[in-house]
């Protein structure tokens, strides 16, 4: 037995060697990648209560020249430990507001919003906000069409801080959702004092919705919540419409998952949004 356990202890060593091995090459491919241009975006859309489009969020994709298509799940939270999120964050960035800018420039599509993923590390940066603004301002991109998604954990420390930023960036008119609400550690408090301007309901809640469990009640409270600081509340992960009904008939506003649209590459949106336009 003893040495059973010797040889299973050996096991253990070998595969977190592995794990370390496999970690330390995905951070020299994120940085290989980085520069020759590995990264795209796709864009899902967002809809409103009769269906039409509102806009879109830009979500990241990795184009690994032997992986092939690596999903943001395993390289985000690697690209936040390492601090590669920072170039990698400024690129989404610079693109997503490059398509937004294009959006701007045409009559069918110029009053659509993009929405883009900030991670907390990128957010905290000192030169957050500076950067955020050169990027409107390179682009041409309209920052009233600019909505970013912050996650609860950025609510935890330095609210004071937080709340600065949010409001430099609103006074150019950028927009704020708290994203995968419900999901952290958010107190009601710090939620008050937050500019927010919609709340995101996380598609855990929305996936069991009309399972008969706690989550029907979970979803309609966040909107209740939303919707008493005066908030928009936007449901994720909607891929029914028995969801879509739910969630609607409890006055949620807008909608995004696969029962509308998965997320699409750049020149798909562009389709879909010049389809279903005016
Ligand atoms: P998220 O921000 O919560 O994005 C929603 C995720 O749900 C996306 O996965 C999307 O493809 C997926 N999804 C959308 N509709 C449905 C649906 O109806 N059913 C189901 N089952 N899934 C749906 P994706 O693209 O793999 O992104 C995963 C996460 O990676 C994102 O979660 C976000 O946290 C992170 N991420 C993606 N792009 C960026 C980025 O540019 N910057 C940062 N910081 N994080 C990003
Ligand atoms: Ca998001
Ligand atoms: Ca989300
Ligand atoms: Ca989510």
């Amino acid at each position: 037995a003893r040495a059973a356990g010797q040889n299973s202890l050996r096991f253990v060593d070998l595969d977190m060697q592995t794990a370390i091995a496999t970690r330390a090459a995905l951070e020299a491919d994120m940085r290989l990648g980085l520069e020759r241009g590995e990264f795209l975006l796709h864009y899902q859309p967002q809809v409103d209560a009769r269906g039409d489009p509102t806009g879109a969020e830009a979500l990241v994709r990795w184009r690994h020249p032997r992986r092939g298509l690596v999903s943001p799940a395993e390289f985000i939270p690697l690209a936040e430990e390492t601090g590669l999120i920072l170039p990698l964050g400024q690129w989404v960035l610079e693109s997503a507001c490059t398509h937004l800018a294009s959006w701007g420039a045409r009559p069918g599509t110029a009053g659509l919003t993009m929405a883009v993923n900030v991670s907390a590390r990128q957010f905290r940066h000192p030169d957050f906000v500076r950067q955020v603004l050169a990027v409107l301002e390179r682009t041409g991109a309209d920052p009233r069409r600019l909505k970013l998604e912050l996650t609860e954990g950025l609510l935890i420390d330095n609210v004071e801080e937080t709340v600065a930023r949010m409001i430099a960036l609103k006074a150019q008119g950028v927009g704020f959702s708290l994203d995968d609400f419900g999901t952290g550690y958010s107190s009601l408090a710090y939620l008050k004092r937050l500019p927010l301007d919609q709340l995101k309901i996380d598609q855990s809640f929305v996936r069991d919705v009309l399972a008969g469990g706690n989550d029907a009640t979970i979803a309609r409270t966040i909107i209740t919540l939303g919707k008493s600081l005066g908030l928009a509340v936007i449901a994720e992960g909607v891929e029914t419409e028995a969801q879509r009904d739910f969630l609607a008939q409890h006055q949620c506003d807008a909608f995004q998952g696969y029962l509308f649209s998965r997320p699409l590459a750049a020149d798909l949106i562009d389709a879909f949004m010049g389809a279903r336009t005016r």
